[in-house]
């Protein structure tokens, strides 16, 4: 419905995550979300799905004003993101590893990462955390390149 003076109504995340489904519930399967998410994105976009993913992915997490990773890691087992995993890679850097993701587990690898929105998602939560200027880069994907997890190098650019 359009709002009353002409503009385009934003819907935000605490409105979008309201369901009431009195039969059907609050869960949906996987394939729903991936035909979205994989095919519907990519039909509509082409090749930039990929950076318009990331730069929605970052928007989001920055605006869910997070504190701490902790609360990141628990958003993702609420929304069943998948299971994650904060260490460092070789280069000091923060390295979050998700295992079971819910993009691209079990598909047979097209050759390409594919979960630049998840990558968008974290390089949000963290610039919201750090208050610095935040890349990510997806150097592991599971159902895009047959990895064991989808893990993503987080480089801070500290100023
Ligand atoms: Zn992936």
């Amino acid at each position: 419905m359009p709002s009353e003076n002409g503009n385009f109504a934003k819907i935000d995340f605490a409105n979008a995550t309201k369901v009431l489904r009195p039969t059907l519930g609050n869960e949906a399967p996987i394939a729903l979300f991936r035909l979205v998410r994989l095919i519907l994105l990519e039909d509509m976009f082409g090749v930039s799905a990929t950076a318009s993913s990331y730069l929605s992915g970052k928007q989001l997490g920055k605006g869910l004003g997070l504190r701490d990773l902790s609360q990141f890691v628990e958003l993702c087992e609420q929304l069943k993101i998948g299971i994650i995993k904060t260490g460092e890679n070789h280069k000091g850097q923060l390295h979050i590893d998700v295992y079971e993701c819910v993009t691209c587990s079990g598909m047979t690898p097209p050759g390409r990462a594919l979960c630049s929105f998840e990558g968008g998602l974290i390089a949000g939560v963290v610039e919201g955390i750090s208050k610095n200027k935040v890349n990510v880069r997806e150097v592991t994907c599971i159902g895009g390149l047959g990895h064991e997890t989808c893990g993503f190098d987080v480089a801070v650019n500290e100023s």
